[in-house]
C-alpha cells in the first residue's frame, strides 16, 4: 500500500472491543487480567497501551520499517536508541547536530564512559577516519539542522557496517514522507515526532524505528526499564497528526519553494540555503535519497546580526520560537536559540553566524508569507 494509505490504516483498525473507527484514547493504567498470568496482551501501560501500540506500528510503517518504539519526546528517541551502547563503546557524530542531542552526547553520557567523536560528516570519509575498534555507533542528520547541508546515507551505512557499528539516522528534518533512511541502508531511525509527524505544534513526542528484531528487543527493554514512554493521549494526537502528513509535506515544500525563491531576490538577504534549489551542494544527494526538499529555509542576512535579529521580531505571521514543523510558520535564531549549546567558535566553523535566520515554512498562503517576510525586510535596512 502507499504512504498516504498506510498513514491512515496501519495499526489502526476497527477497535476490536467496540468497532470504534478512529483508535480511542486508552487512558488506563491498567488491563484487568482473565486469571493470573493471562492477560489479553496488554498488561500495564509502560509495558504497552493499545493506542501507543497503534502509533509505533503506524510509524514503523511510514518508514517501511519493522518495528516502532514511541517515547515521551524526541530527546525520549535519542536517549533510547543510545541505549543500544556501553560504557567503553565510542560512536561517530555527526557535527552538525540537533542542540538536544549535542548536550546528551556532551553532557550526560560521558558520565557513563560513553565516548565521542565528532566529525563533518557531509565528507563520508571523516566518518571513515574516526572509527576506532570500540566504534559501535554512527549518528548522523540529514538535511542538517540549520544549514540544510546533505549527508549520504547509503555512504555513510556502508561504512557503519563494514566497521561493526549501527547507522543511526535522525530524521525529523526529513520526515518519512521524504525520506526512508532503512532503505538506504540505515538500521535505526529517530524522529522528534514533536515536529512534521504530529505536525501541529500541540504535542511532545519522539520515535525510534528499526528492522533488527533482537536490537528491538534490547530498546523495547531499556524502554520499559527507564520509562520514557508517551501517555495515550499524547500518543493519539501524534496519530492523528501522523494521518495528513503527506498532503502536509506537500504544501510545506511548495511553500517553501515560494518563500525561498522571494527571498533570493531580495537586496536584503546575501544568502538563501534551500536543498530545492541546483545550486545547492546537496542538491543532488537530495534528489537521490530524498522524494522532495522539504520545508525548511535558511537564509543569511546581508545586514548581519542587527538585520537577522530585527527580521526575527518583525514578522507577524512567522512566529518567532523553537520547534518546527508545524502547520503555522516559524522564526528562528540558531545563534541564541536552537543552537545556544553550541560554543561560538564550532557555529561559526558550520557557518552558523550572528546573520543566520532559519524559517519553518507553514502550511498558510505562500503569497501571504512573503508579504509578512516583505513588510519585515523593510525594517532590515
Ligand atoms: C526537536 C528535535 C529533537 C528533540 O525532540 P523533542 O521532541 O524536542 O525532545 C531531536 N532531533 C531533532 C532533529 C529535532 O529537531
Amino acid at each position: 500500500m502507499k504512504f498516504e494509505t498506510r498513514a491512515i490504516h496501519a495499526g489502526q483498525a476497527a477497535d476490536p472491543a467496540t468497532g470504534a473507527t478512529i483508535v480511542p484514547v486508552y487512558q488506563t493504567v491498567t488491563f484487568t487480567q482473565d486469571a493470573i498470568g493471562e492477560d489479553r496482551g496488554f498488561v500495564y501501560s509502560r509495558s504497552g497501551n493499545p493506542t501507543r501500540q497503534a502509533l509505533e506500528t503506524c510509524i514503523a510503517s511510514l518508514e517501511g520499517a519493522r518495528f516502532g518504539l514511541a517515547y515521551a519526546s524526541g530527546m525520549a528517541a535519542v536517549a533510547g536508541a543510545m541505549q543500544m551502547v556501553k560504557s567503553g563503546d565510542h560512536v561517530v557524530v555527526a557535527d552538525d547536530l540537533y542542540g538536544g542531542s549535542y548536550r546528551l552526547f556532551s553532557k550526560i553520557l560521558p558520565n557513563y564512559d560513553v565516548r565521542f567523536s565528532y566529525v563533518d560528516a557531509t565528507q563520508p570519509a571523516e566518518i571513515e577516519k574516526a572509527l576506532t575498534p570500540a566504534t559501535r555507533v554512527v549518528w548522523i542528520e540529514t538535511p542538517t539542522n540549520p544549514m540544510l547541508r546533505l549527508v549520504d546515507v547509503g555512504a555513510a551505512a556502508e561504512i557503519a557496517r563494514r566497521a561493526g557499528a549501527w547507522l543511526v539516522v535522525d530524521n525529523t528534518f526529513a520526515t518519512p514522507y521524504l525520506q526512508n533512511p532503512i532503505a538506504l541502508g540505515a538500521h535505526v531511525v529517530v524522529h522528534s515526532t514533536t515536529k512534521y509527524v504530529g505536525g501541529h505544534s500541540d504535542v511532545i513526542g519522539g520515535a525510534v524505528v528499526l528492522d533488527d528484531e533482537a536490537l528491538y528487543q534490547t530498546l523495547k527493554f531499556a524502554q520499559n526499564a527507564t520509562g520514557g514512554v508517551p501517555g495515550p493521549w499524547d500518543a493519539w494526537l501524534t496519530l492523528r497528526g501522523a494521518k495528513t502528513l503527506a498532503v502536509r509535506m506537500r504544501q510545506h515544500e511548495a511553500n517553501a519553494r515560494a518563500v525561498a525563491e522571494f527571498l533570493r531576490g531580495r537586496p536584503e538577504i546575501a544568502a538563501v540555503h534551500y536543498p530545492g534549489f541546483p545550486d545547492h551542494p546537496g542538491h543532488e544527494l537530495a534528489a537521490r535519497q530524498m522524494r522532495g526538499f522539504g520545508g525548511m529555509v535558511t537564509i543569511e542576512l546581508a545586514g548581519g546580526e542587527a538585520a537577522a535579529k530585527r527580521l526575527c521580531e518583525s514578522t507577524e505571521l512567522f512566529a518567532l520560537g523553537e520547534s518546527l514543523g508545524g502547520v503555522e510558520s516559524l522564526v528562528g535564531y540558531p545563534w541564541l536559540m536552537s543552537h545556544y549549546a553550541f560554543p561560538p567558535e564550532e557555529k561559526r566553523r558550520k557557518g552558523i553566524t550572528e546573520a543566520v535566520v532559519r524559517l519553518s515554512v507553514g502550511l498558510e498562503d505562500a503569497g501571504d508569507l512573503c508579504d509578512d517576510l516583505a513588510q519585515a525586510l523593510a525594517r532590515c535596512r
